[in-house]
């Protein structure tokens, strides 16, 4: 028995449903008519370092460590980029441990590479292809004969074209160039090596989905090609599945369109609970002015001019999203004397989510009222609330990396997404893309997407929703192994044909031999 992992960034069967309906996507058809969908929820939160990370341990972020793409260091509050997990085993370590043959391919948030028994390959936050990202380090001279012009990911210039200069061809080219010769190393891989255990990733459908939701969910553009190369290399492998194997496609959130959003710091600060240092009070009040002007303009239906003014909030902004290892944070400039409550991150925009950091003396009273307040938060467009969930600090588990102030992850209603800028004169906003009002912006949902497909996993059943958790426990199952370890998941039981007696979560290593040994002839 055999496991492939087909993870994809981002996937969601809101472009998969119409897509295999209208025929397009032959081999996820496959996988819905000869094997089982699950929708898997990615909330706490669904972006995309958390979440694959969740993903391929079975834990919460107290367990691995990893809450978004920084970590704020303690007492400067810089924020450092992280890019693998601060602990908890991966999938990969335990197969190595019961010594399965392991690929990992282009796993996000996997470098530096670990030892396993087999290759592994770092995937996305792998600082450059420059750096040593694979193990064996020998393998990289390899994978560069195999593959020449191997991608890890997409350049940033070829991002920033849609956004800056609406170049969508060079982004959607870009994107299928990097998705083909991954396609290549893993079917390469696949052939010549000895394999139990394969996870690769694909993150082409977050880079596209992001900037051209509209196109994708209507079911229009040539973006839609990267769907139908995606569909190509899953047909690839799963030619290469014998009888005995199984394969999964899973994605580490969902995506939805956000046509609205929501200035969560400024909200903030409007309740008293965020306090601003001299300087941010100056770019603010200029954002302001302008963010007033653009609405007025807007109106009045000038376009070209709003594009203009548009990009003049975006340089004014009191906070810019910058990649480097090290950088000064929104609150650099924040009166922290007078502040209770803010939003650290850049990642709610993209995420679709809102991690408030909580000052530890905040008065309960005062707490309990920000939480109504919140849920009592209405579009005035739409008429819709702002918030499908909101919840606590527990949410995120408890272990060695538990956080040390108190949280509130908010989740929006659909359609809605959070900015956390300051500057903006209204707290709602349009979602906009390319400065287009009318365009839905791409953002995270936490509905994503599992297909369980292979021996012994029932044939077109769609099952209730599962979570990023339970992948790992399930896959160990799948392939006849003991859930030794904790997990903050467990076993997808209904997956599976035979109704099997879940294991009992926490045995004893050494206590399960035995019963490993028994499972595995049962098996065989
Ligand atoms: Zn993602």
């Amino acid at each position: 028995m055999r496991i492939v992992i087909f993870g994809v960034d981002g996937l969601t069967f809101r472009i998969l449903h119409p897509l295999i309906a209208r025929g397009a996507l032959p081999n996820f058809r496959r996988l819905s008519e000869q094997g089982s969908e699950v929708i898997l929820e990615s909330k706490f939160p669904p972006v995309t370092p958390v979440a694959w990370v969740s993903l391929y341990t079975g834990l919460k972020p107290a367990q691995h460590g990893v809450y978004d793409f920084w970590t704020y260091e303690q007492p400067t509050r810089k924020a450092r980029v992280v890019t693998n997990r601060k602990g908890g085993k991966a999938i990969w370590n335990i197969l190595s441990e019961y010594g399965k043959r392991v690929l990992v391919i282009n796993v996000p948030m996997t470098y530096p590479p670990e030892p396993v028994n087999g290759i592994m390959v770092s995937g996305y936050m792998t600082p450059s292809a420059s750096v040593s990202f694979t193990y064996p380090g020998s393998f990289k001279d390899e994978l560069y004969k195999i593959v020449p012009d191997y991608r890890i990911d997409l350049e940033s210039e070829d991002m920033l074209s849609v956004e800056m200069e609406g170049k969508v061809d060079r982004l959607i080219d870009a994107t299928l160039y990097m998705t083909e010769r991954r396609i290549e190393l893993t079917n390469y891989l696949l052939k010549t090596q000895l394999w139990d255990f394969c996870m690769v990733t694909f993150v082409g459908a977050d880079r596209l989905q992001h900037p051209l939701w509209d196109d994708l969910s209507s079911l229009e553009g040539r973006a839609l090609e990267y769907f139908h190369l995606l569909d190509h290399g899953l047909g690839l492998i799963l030619e290469q599945l014998e009888a005995q194997d199984c394969l999964f496609v899973v994605s580490d959130h969902g995506f939805q369109g956000a046509s609205r959003s929501f200035e969560i710091n400024e909200y903030l600060y409007k309740k008293n609970l965020l306090g601003l240092g001299a300087n941010i009070r100056q770019t603010r009040n200029q954002a302001r002015r302008i963010s007033y002007l653009k609405h007025t303009i807007n109106r009045i239906g000038l376009l070209t001019l709003t594009r203009r003014v548009a990009r003049g909030v975006k340089t004014v902004a009191a906070m810019r999203e910058k990649f480097d290892d090290v950088h000064e944070p929104i609150m650099a400039d924040f009166d922290w004397e007078h502040t209770w409550a803010y939003v650290p991150s850049h990642s709610s925009f993209p995420g679709g989510y809102a991690d408030i950091f909580l000052r530890q003396d905040l008065e309960e009273e005062r707490l309990a009222a920000l939480c109504d307040d919140l849920k009592r938060q209405i579009d005035p467009q739409s008429g819709n609330p702002l918030l499908s969930a909101l919840y606590t600090t527990e949410v995120f588990g408890s272990g060695p990396y538990a956080l040390c102030e108190p949280h509130l992850l908010l989740l929006p209603h659909d359609g809605i997404t959070f900015r956390s800028s300051m500057g903006n004169k209204y707290l709602w906003d349009d979602a906009r893309v390319r400065h287009d009002p009318r365009m839905r912006c791409g953002v995270h949902h936490k509905d994503g997407v599992l297909y369980a497909y292979g021996h012994g996993i029932k044939q077109g059943f769609t099952g209730p929703n599962a979570e990023i958790y339970d992948v790992v426990p399930t896959v160990l199952h799948c392939m006849g192994l003991p859930i030794v370890d904790e997990f903050d998941g467990s076993i997808i039981e209904k997956l599976f044909i035979e109704d099997k007696q879940p294991l009992p979560n926490a045995l004893k290593r050494g206590a399960t031999t035995n019963e490993f040994v028994q499972r595995r002839l049962k098996k065989d």
